[in-house]
């Protein structure tokens, strides 16, 4: 039998942990919203005697017809064929745990994104780490997993482009949080980083090997794969974070005109 006094101290600290519990709850970070999105982003003015050649008729450049085209790519996916332009990026071979590579976790992530979409009459494609110079989809999602040497650290990011030519790559961003958020359950990490929003692939200034400006565009880290939490999800469930992500794709083409 358990005394007077253990069960008084038990439910008090049971009262202290629900209260703890409540707070971290309360304080956990959310996904910025698309205004908080685009109080980031710079706007981008065209000059057009100022670009390289492949960009010249951005300001006549239409959609081309047909279906939506979403663009997946896989974090460092073939990272060895990266272009001259980009040879930094062959080395670059993303994080890992034990056997579990960040590109076969992310690839498994796209593959099943692929499947979502095309059920809903999409033309998706697979890219590795080197975009087709001017690469234009509707939209073009970058995909990858984080790594941290202290195993509690876990979270997804979602990020748009710091400089967004098509003004709707930030409420994308949004929308791919949210939607992803309730797919995994797994916490928002507002640690995202000037290199998320500064990736190579959105960088059609600098680089012939990246997207066309009129292609909205997000990269997200699905989370870490040195957190056990985030495995089971992201490594074990691939479909999970799948679901997330067409599910930010689908609800944000909806509210979009071709
Ligand atoms: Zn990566």
């Amino acid at each position: 039998m358990p005394s007077k006094r253990s069960l008084i101290l038990g439910t008090l600290l049971i009262t202290a942990a629900t209260g703890a519990l409540w707070l971290y709850e309360r304080q956990k970070p959310m996904p910025p919203s698309a205004s908080e999105y685009e109080s980031l982003a710079e706007t981008v003015e065209i000059d057009e005697s100022s670009l390289h050649p492949r960009l010249r008729g951005l300001n006549d450049w239409k959609r081309p017809d047909g279906p939506w085209h979403v663009a997946i790519q896989v974090g460092h996916l073939q990272a060895s064929d990266a272009p001259d332009e980009l040879e930094k990026l062959r080395i670059n071979t993303g994080t890992s745990y034990g056997k579990v590579t960040e590109w076969e976790t992310s690839l498994a992530i796209a593959e099943k994104t692929k499947t979502i979409l095309e059920a809903s009459g999409i033309a998706v494609e697979i890219l590795p780490t080197t975009i087709p110079p001017n690469h234009w989809s509707d939209i073009f999602i970058s995909i990858h997993t984080d790594g941290n040497e202290n195993a509690s650290v876990s979270g997804y990011k979602v990020a748009s482009p710091r400089r967004d030519y098509t003004g709707k790559s930030e409420e994308f961003a949004a929308t791919l949080g949210m939607e992803y958020q309730d797919a995994t359950s797994l916490p928002f990490d507002d640690n995202i980083t000037k290199a998320m929003r500064g990736y190579y692939a959105f960088n059609w200034r600098r680089y012939d090997h990246s997207i066309h400006p009129e292609t909205v565009a997000a990269i997200i880290e699905t989370g870490f794969l040195t957190n056990a939490r985030a495995r089971s999800v992201i490594v074990k469930t691939p479909e999970i974070p799948a679901q997330g992500i067409a599910s930010g794709i689908l609800s944000f083409l909806a509210s979009q005109k071709k």
